[in-house]
């Protein structure tokens, strides 16, 4: 048996993040395009430089993008909706571009979570009589690049044809067979031209086929891979599935491929349970995803090595295996060499992508030359790993012992929501049709400056204390002055909403380049969460109180979720994940009774990553929201009757977890939905859902600005199921990302929206 190492994707942004620089330098005007497309050939190439160096034998091709993969599928099938007025031929960048982003006039594409990952691709949007046509053929440019430039046999990656239709919107379920059909021509197009140019192997991502789908969706997708087999039979398809254990497994072992790869981190025991009930085809290569490419933990290569060389493996005598991740290292930084800042117990038990390819090759090398060769190597990752099990930051006996202590009255609310509701509007005397904002505001240059500044030490405790002081009364006055209802402090302290807190919380540790990237340019930094949490003092106090001594008007206390703090982690593997979200949900009830001591009446505790969080499979479902929810009601459930609790949700698919989103017990949530346009809106036709609500009338990842007319039609549509005493106006999500000029202009057209939707109560109301 053949044995070979393999990878199937890599981070693209490059060590220092030039990916993000390049994109967004040319977007500011700063870069030409010729520069950029120059620039992204470097990264391009380092990042095959990096794979080739590392000793990979399948080194995946056409992942790369400028963007979004999903992207690049679409526009190489010329799927652009016609707002953009592209002609014939290739897309060019500005409308790729204008695609992703928006552009003065075009609402950007809808954008949504890969999976259960926090990377957001762009939708493909298919409209009525889109007829798909092959306007390139990107893998095959990017193999013979690699080949040319670094002499690299390259496996070129796509989408799989089912994944990508089940990904697509812009057409009722029904028609999913007449849009696959319409691809499967185009599908094998490119198949016929890799094979023409001698490629041996390429690899068709279906991670779709780890949901759960029909017998007859899957002979259906059975169907497509006959056709592409029957087109290009010279070439070798590895059906490479991750997120999870492949479903309907029997049958697709008779599909036409050459390789079926699975997931033996997400999916791995539902997948030996396939394996060893039926066996894998002698004629296949089965690609083994064995290193974790969602998180950042060294493996245990000796306990790998015993795994692979265990009793199922006798049912998977095929004709090859490749070692691999269990998906594309995107979602997981470059190299734990830049951190040079971290405990050496913790920095020898990591992992990033550069060392998942080591580990790679490492195994493989055993496997095929024997373990003894390598047995330091091997044990060397094997103690790393004990060192940190038996480190004292581990274990604290009294966090263990707090959230032993938490009982069911933990979690519920002094009042019932009916009266809270009564107390409050005493309390807050907010107009109808409140307006807020999601909690941060743009981030300048300066305010950047200023915290690299600080954090580089160059700048005193004391000047960056009073540089976000004028800060927050610059903003606090333009709140004021725009007449929003609730303010907010403005989250200028904050480089992210999760490491922020990473930072202040004992059981996390931030790393200095561990950049993933998120969407688009934008790039997160998750924190390490390797011990017990705990919380020292107070995280968010200062600036929030400072603001609300600014003004009358309510200021909201901005805190991150237990869940979102979780799922936006690299968390310990060695406690369950409901524990680890209870510690932290134990730490920010503390600070919900110190913002509320400091006379604060509203709190908002944000959880975008709920939903990114519920398992693709259906069966773990109501396990995942029954903890998580209790998580976040542990975590706000000691406010006041009086406290208004706010929470707000962004970029994900919400209709089947409204009961869950009830279940919270918040008093108002906000929730992204320019972007879906309004989608979510009829969701609440079949839910009956009795709080506050504020759907997002602001799409805040384009440089547009809404106008009143388009933002008060989004609230007509809300009307039309929900009552005007339950609606808030506010944007999509925080402000960030946009310029001072764009959000004080849509702010000031969202207020006279809002001012607008009064009056037309008040002229009902009069009737
Ligand atoms: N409060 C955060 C902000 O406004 C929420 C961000 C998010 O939902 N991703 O930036
Ligand atoms: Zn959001």
């Amino acid at each position: 048996m053949n044995i070979e190492s393999s990878n199937l994707g890599f981070p693209r942004i490059g060590a220092q993040r030039e990916w993000k620089k390049a994109l967004e330098n040319h977007w500011a005007g700063k870069l030409e395009e010729n520069d950029l497309i120059a620039e992204m050939k470097q990264l391009r190439l380092e990042s095959w430089r990096q794979q080739q160096e590392a000793g990979l034998s399948r080194i995946p091709v056409g992942d790369f993008t400028c963007y979004d993969h999903m992207l690049d599928m679409a526009v190489m099938f010329g799927l652009v909706p016609r707002r953009f007025g592209h002609g014939e031929g290739p897309v060019p960048l500005h409308t790729y571009f204008a695609m992703a982003r928006g552009d003065g006039e075009n609402a950007a594409c809808e954008m949504t979570k890969w999976f259960n990952t926090n990377y957001h691709y762009i939708v493909p949007e298919w409209e009525k009589d889109t007829e798909p046509v092959l306007l390139e053929n990107r893998p095959l440019e990017a193999y013979r690049e690699a080949k040319k430039c670094l002499g690299i046999e390259g496996k070129p990656v796509l989408i799989g044809p089912y994944t990508f239709t089940k990904l697509s919107k812009g057409f009722p379920s029904e028609k999913l067979p007449t849009i696959l059909e319409q691809l499967t021509p185009l599908y094998a197009q490119i198949l016929i031209e890799l094979e023409c140019e001698g490629v041996q192997w390429v690899q068709l991502d279906e991670p779709a086929l780890v949901l759960p789908h029909s017998q007859e969706e899957h002979e259906m997708v059975a169907a497509v891979y006959e056709k592409l087999n029957q087109a290009a039979p010279g070439i070798r398809i590895m059906l490479q599935t991750y997120f999870g254990s492949l479903e309907h497994y029997k049958r697709t072992l008779s599909f036409p491929v050459a390789g079926i790869g699975l997931d033996f981190q997400a999916g791995r025991e539902e997948n030996l349970k396939s394996l060893s009930q039926h066996g894998f085809p002698e004629e296949k290569v089965l690609g083994i995803g064995i290193l974790d490419g969602r998180n950042i933990w060294r493996a245990d290569l000796l306990q790998e090595l015993e795994f692979l060389q265990d009793e199922w493996t006798q049912q998977a005598a095929c004709s090859g295996w490749w070692i691999q991740p269990s998906c594309s290292l995107l979602h997981i930084p470059l190299s734990v060499k830049q951190e040079t800042e971290l405990p050496s117990v913790l920095k020898h038990s990591l992992s990033f992508a550069e060392e998942k390819l080591e580990e790679i090759v490492l195994l493989t090398h055993a496997l095929v030359e024997g373990a003894e060769k390598f047995s330091e190597k091997l044990a060397a990752s094997h103690s790393a790993l004990e060192e940190l099990a038996h480190s004292p930051w581990r274990t604290r006996k009294d966090v263990q012992e707090a959230t032993d202590r938490i009982t069911d009255q933990d979690t519920r609310r002094l009042a019932p929501y009916s009266e809270r509701k009564t107390i409050q509007a005493q309390r807050l005397t907010l107009p109808l049709f409140p307006t807020t904002t999601i909690g941060s505001l743009p981030q300048s240059d300066e305010v950047r400056r200023n915290r690299r500044a600080w954090k580089q030490g160059k700048q005193s405790d004391e000047s960056y204390r009073e540089f976000i002081q004028q800060e927050i009364r610059k903003w606090i006055h333009v709140q004021e002055e725009i007449g929003l209802d609730v303010l907010v402090h403005g989250e200028f302290e904050r480089t992210d909403m999760v490491e922020y807190f990473g930072e202040k919380l004992e059981g996390f540790v931030v790393t200095r380049q561990g950049w993933v990237q998120s969407y688009g340019s934008r790039c997160v930094k998750p924190p390490i969460l390797f011990g017990d949490v705990v919380y020292r003092k107070p995280m968010t106090l200062k600036e929030v109180v400072y603001a609300q001594s600014l003004t009358s008007k309510p200021v909201k206390g901005m805190l991150t979720g237990p869940i979102t703090i979780l799922n936006w982690s690299f968390v310990r593997e060695d406690l369950p994940r409901p524990q680890v979200a209870r510690q932290i949900a134990l730490a920010l009830r503390e600070e919900v009774k110190q913002l509320e001591e400091s006379g604060i009446s509203v709190i908002q505790m944000d959880e975008p990553a709920l939903r990114e969080g519920l398992p693709l499979k259906a069966k773990e479902r109501d396990a995942y929201l029954e903890w998580a929810v209790a998580a976040f009601r542990l975590a706000t459930a000691g406010a006041h009757p009086a406290t208004q609790v706010h929470t707000h949700m962004c970029y994900s698919e919400f209709h089947d977890i409204l009961d869950a989103i009830q279940e919270l017990d918040a008093d108002v949530i906000s929730i992204e939905t320019s972007r879906s346009h309004g989608d979510l809106i009829q969701a609440f036709e079949e839910v009956h859902y009795e709080r506050e609500i504020g759907p997002g009338v602001y799409d805040i990842h384009s440089p547009r600005i809404p106008n009143r007319e388009e933002m008060t039609r989004l609230m007509h549509r809300a009307l039309r199921v929900l009552n005007p005493s339950q609606l808030w106006v506010n944007p999509d999500c925080g402000l960030k990302t946009r310029t001072r000029e764009e959000a004080v202009s849509s702010l000031r057209n969202l207020v006279e929206a809002a001012r607008q939707l009064r009056k037309e109560h008040a002229e009902i109301a009069q009737k």
